[in-house]
């Protein structure tokens, strides 16, 4: 079944997952800004994803 799916690595290893670009993204914000105390632009965000699967 084809999907939008999406991962991105974060440079400390933690993979984020989602539904389609945007759930990633925004998983990618949030871990970022959790985790690292950094912004995560959405373009940043878009560059490091690549499809899931
Ligand atoms: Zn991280």
């Amino acid at each position: 079944m084809a999907g939008n799916a999406k991962i991105i690595t974060c440079p400390c290893g933690f993979i984020l997952h989602g539904g389609d670009d945007e759930e990633v993204v925004a998983a990618a914000q949030s871990h970022a800004r959790e985790i690292h105390a950094q912004s995560l632009s959405r373009d940043q965000a878009l560059a490091m994803a690549r499809p899931a699967g």
